[in-house]
């Protein structure tokens, strides 16, 4: 523990220096990180707390472990540096068990975020076309309340108006559609696929902004960042029926939702889809280092390669497929394999769940508890019955409460007509049980404090 004066010191640095982004999500002060293990962090003032996000919904495998240290280590000392234009051992190795997990043929492309991982998807989608001969296909749908990252086009892909405004004119072709919501809109009502709302306003606007112009969809299986909203059973297979008629790829963004997040390698295992295209990040190193992947399934790939001199894939990434960050993936995926936590996050996900609805669907406020795996929602409410979102003072004050009692959660990005009013918890997937019964019981005693 650093003393109570280099504590200070440091954060009075931090004021001055940092240029932090997500200030608004910090209504209690920044807090500064000394170290962290487990799912246990530690502030500069020796103050100890239980992180329930994992950080940004990314270190999966918890904090301190020290074999994806070494992993990494030992990667640099051999070799620390090869483009992927050339090839090295660790992108192969990774590339090959992204493979396994997939369960299915994917040629894979590494970059460093999930920002970029979109990006490539969106260029591959477009390019796909044109070499198909349809040139004219180049729009991108998306839904409103997703995020898919901060650059230009990924940011006009994302559904959250207000990180966008101030930034526009951004990447052109890019449409949005509702979300499904369940709670507002009870779309698990529907037995037909396509009667699901949400569904046939995707072919409604894929109809009438002409199928020939579509390259894609993109879309979270489950929008996380946005909300936690967990799509109606056969809303996935509706999308994907979807886009199959109309000629567009399916654009599957698992930055959150993979690497057991759900309780599944990836989250839209849990609909029986097979998406064309998946991008990750976030989990695929628990956020040890930056990686992430662009995966396109066989058939795409092919329409780059025996052609002509300048119709190849022309994106480069020179930070990309870093050998020692594939490297720690791999270390990283050989334990959440070996601690079973893609099984964990599932069972330890309904347990929570379940004990979170038992404690706190009676409160005049909780309008809905929802989640899948380790993944968790609670939609705080003015109001039962009008839905109306509780004010995000409120909200704010929950956070801070919590993270008074040494827990720290989240809540969802959006803040469009007060859309801001949910409580997201998304802890690393090997926490332990008795920090689960802290994190619960922290929880439900703030709600009740503040509201
Ligand atoms: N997609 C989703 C669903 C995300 O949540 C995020 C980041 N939170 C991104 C893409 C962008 O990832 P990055 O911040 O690594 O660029």
């Amino acid at each position: 523990m650093l003393d109570t004066n280099l504590g200070k010191e440091l954060l009075e640095k931090d004021e001055k220096y940092v240029w932090h982004s997500m200030k608004p999500y910090n209504p209690n002060g920044t807090l500064v990180v000394e170290k962290s293990k487990g799912a246990r962090i530690t502030d500069v003032d020796g103050k100890v707390y239980i992180d329930a996000m994992a950080g940004l919904f990314c270190v999966n495998v918890g904090y301190g472990r020290e074999e994806l240290a070494k992993a990494a280590y030992d990667q640099m000392v051999s070799n620390a540096y090869t483009p992927l234009s050339q090839g090295h051992v660790p992108a192969i190795k990774l590339a090959e068990k992204l493979n396994e997990l997939l369960g299915g043929d994917y040629v894979i492309f590494f970059s460093n975020s999930g920002s970029e991982a979109n990006e490539t998807a969106f260029k591959i989608a477009r390019q796909y076309h044109q070499q198909q001969g349809n040139a004219s296909r180049f729009k991108i749908l998306s839904r409103y309340r997703a995020y898919h990252g901060n650059s230009m086009g990924a940011l006009a892909a994302t559904g959250q108006a207000e990180r966008k405004y101030k930034y526009e004119p951004l990447a052109p072709g890019f449409l949005h559609v509702s979300p499904p919501d369940s709670y507002r809109n009870n779309e698990d009502e529907y037995t037909d696929i396509f009667s699901i709302p949400s569904v046939k306003e995707v072919d409604r606007v894929m109809t009438w902004e002409h199928s020939d112009t579509i390259a894609a969809m993109i879309l979270e299986p489950i929008i996380t960042g946005g909300g936690a909203l967990i799509p109606p059973e056969g809303y996935l297979k509706g999308i994907e029926a979807t886009c199959k008629k109309h000629g567009a790829l399916m654009i599957v963004d698992e930055v959150i939702c993979g690497f057991g997040r759900t309780g599944k390698p990836f989250g839209y295992m849990n609909y029986g889809v097979k998406p064309d295209i998946i991008t990750m990040a976030k989990g695929l190193t628990s956020a040890y280092l930056p990686l992430s992947a662009t995966a396109v399934k066989r058939e795409i790939y092919e329409a780059f390669t025996n052609i002509g001199d300048y119709d190849f894939f022309r994106h480069v990434n020179t930070f990309g497929g870093n050998p020692a960050a594939c490297a720690l993936a791999l270390k990283n995926l050989e334990i959440m394999e070996k601690e079973k936590l893609f099984e964990r996050s599932a069972t330890k996900g309904t347990e929570l769940l379940e004990t979170l609805q038992a404690r706190l669907s009676s409160h005049p406020f909780v309008g809905d508890v929802r989640g899948k795996g380790l993944l968790i929602g609670i939609e705080l409410v003015k109001d039962k019955e009008t839905k109306d979102p509780l004010e995000v003072q409120l909200i704010n004050k929950v956070i801070a409460t919590c993270k008074e009692k040494g827990v720290i959660i989240g809540k969802n990005g959006t803040t469009v007509a007060g859309f801001n009013n949910v409580l997201l918890l998304s802890p690393p997937l090997n926490i332990s049980d008795e920090d689960i019964q802290v994190v619960i019981n922290t929880l439900v005693e703030a709600i009740y404090q503040v509201t």
